[in-house]
C-alpha cells in the first residue's frame, strides 16, 4: 500500500524571527536581581537595575562586585572581565530608564500584587516590541501575563539562587506567549551559558514543586520534635546526599520565600499535603526570614551559624 507522508506545514510562528535581545532591564535587586544582572553584564550585555529601595541598589553592586572578585580569585573571570562587566551595569529607581530594553526581567519580591504593580508602571516605558519576563518561584506565567499589554511577549524565566553559581534556567511559557518570545527566552539562556528545562505553567513549576514541600516537610519534622535542627539536616547531607540540609537551605532561599511558594501549591492544587507548616509561618511572621535577615533557622551573627533550637 501507498501511503503519502507528507511533512506537516510549518506553524506561522515558527518562521518568524527570533528577536534578539541586546540589552536587559532587571527590576528588583535583591538577591536574584544582582545575581541576574552580574550574569548578564559578563556575558557582554548592557544592563539596567532598578529598585524600589536605593540602599538595595547600592547593596547590588557590592554583592556584584564582591561575587566576581571570588570569580577572579578561582582564575573564571579577569581583572578586565570584572571592571568591563560593571561598566555595563547602570541603576535606576524609575523605570524611564527601561525605554531601550528588549527583555526586562522582574525579579522583585514574591507577592502578586507588587508584581502586577511593577508592570503596571512599567509597561509604559517599554517600547513596543520589548519582551518581559518574570523570575516568580510559583506564581502563573499566564496570569501575570493576562494582567499586562503584552501576555504573547510574557514568559517565565525561572533562575536560580545563587544565579552565577547554578546552571540551570526554567523556562515557562504561559498560554498566550509566543515563539518567537519562547525562542529569544532560550537564546538568551544559552548566552548566559545556562541549561533551561521548559516547564508547564503550574503552581510552583519543576523545581519548586519537589523542593518547597520537601522543605515544608523537614519543618514538619522539626515542629514535631522528631529531630533537631543539626539532625535534620545532617540526616539529608548525610543521608540522602544532599549539598545542603533542608533548613540550611531553606534560610538560604529566604522563610518568606519558602512560604509564599507552598501558599501557592496550597490554593493553587487545593491539596492538603501542600499546607504549609505553622511554625515556618511564626518563622515568617516574626521576620526570621534567613540569611538575608541574619536570623532563620540559623543565627548567622554567630561564626559558624548556630542552630535557633
Ligand atoms: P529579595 O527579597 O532578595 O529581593 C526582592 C527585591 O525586590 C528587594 O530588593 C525589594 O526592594 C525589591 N522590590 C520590592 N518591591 C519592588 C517594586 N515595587 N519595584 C522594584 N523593586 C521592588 O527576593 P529574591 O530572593 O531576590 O526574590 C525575587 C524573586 O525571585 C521572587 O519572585 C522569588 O520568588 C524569585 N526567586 C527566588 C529564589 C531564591 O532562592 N531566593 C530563587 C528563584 C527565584
Amino acid at each position: 500500500m501507498n501511503v503519502e507522508v507528507r511533512p506537516a506545514p510549518a506553524a506561522p510562528q515558527a518562521l518568524l524571527p527570533t528577536p534578539e535581545i541586546a540589552r536587559v532591564g532587571i527590576v528588583g535587586a535583591g538577591q536574584m536581581g544582582n545575581g541576574i544582572a552580574h550574569v548578564c553584564a559578563l556575558a557582554g550585555l548592557p544592563v539596567v537595575l532598578a529598585d524600589v529601595k536605593p540602599e538595595a541598589l547600592e547593596q547590588a553592586l557590592a554583592t556584584i562586585a564582591r561575587n566576581m572578585d571570588r570569580q577572579i580569585s578561582r582564575n573564571t573571570i579577569t581583572e578586565a572581565d570584572k571592571a568591563d562587566a560593571l561598566a555595563r551595569i547602570g541603576t535606576v529607581t524609575d523605570y524611564a530608564g527601561f525605554a531601550e530594553a528588549d527583555m526586562v526581567i522582574e525579579a522583585a519580591t514574591e507577592k502578586e500584587d507588587v508584581k502586577r504593580a511593577i508592570f503596571k508602571a512599567l509597561t509604559p516605558h517599554l517600547k513596543k516590541s520589548c519582551m518581559l519576563a518574570s523570575n516568580t518561584s510559583s506564581i502563573s506565567i499566564t496570569r501575570l501575563g493576562a494582567s499586562t499589554d503584552r501576555p504573547e511577549k510574557f514568559i517565565g524565566m525561572h533562575f536560580m539562587n545563587p544565579v552565577p553559581v547554578m546552571k540551570l534556567v526554567e523556562v515557562i511559557r504561559g498560554i498566550a506567549t509566543d515563539e518567537p518570545t519562547f525562542q529569544a527566552t532560550q537564546a538568551l539562556a544559552q548566552k548566559l551559558h545556562k541549561t533551561t528545562a521548559v516547564s508547564e505553567d503550574f503552581p510552583a513549576f519543576i523545581v519548586n514543586r519537589i523542593l518547597v514541600p520537601m522543605i515544608n516537610e523537614a519543618v514538619y519534622a522539626l515542629y514535631e520534635g522528631v529531630g533537631s535542627i543539626a539532625a535534620i539536616d545532617m540526616a539529608m547531607r548525610l543521608g540522602a546526599n544532599h549539598p545542603m540540609g533542608p533548613l540550611e537551605l531553606a534560610d538560604f532561599i529566604g522563610l518568606d520565600t519558602c512560604l509564599s511558594i507552598m501558599q501557592v501549591l496550597y490554593e493553587g492544587l487545593s491539596d492538603s499535603k501542600y499546607r504549609p507548616c505553622p511554625l515556618l509561618v511564626k518563622y515568617v511572621e516574626a521576620g526570621w526570614l534567613g540569611r538575608k535577615t541574619g536570623r532563620g533557622f540559623y543565627d548567622y551573627t554567630q561564626t559558624p551559624p548556630r542552630p535557633t533550637r
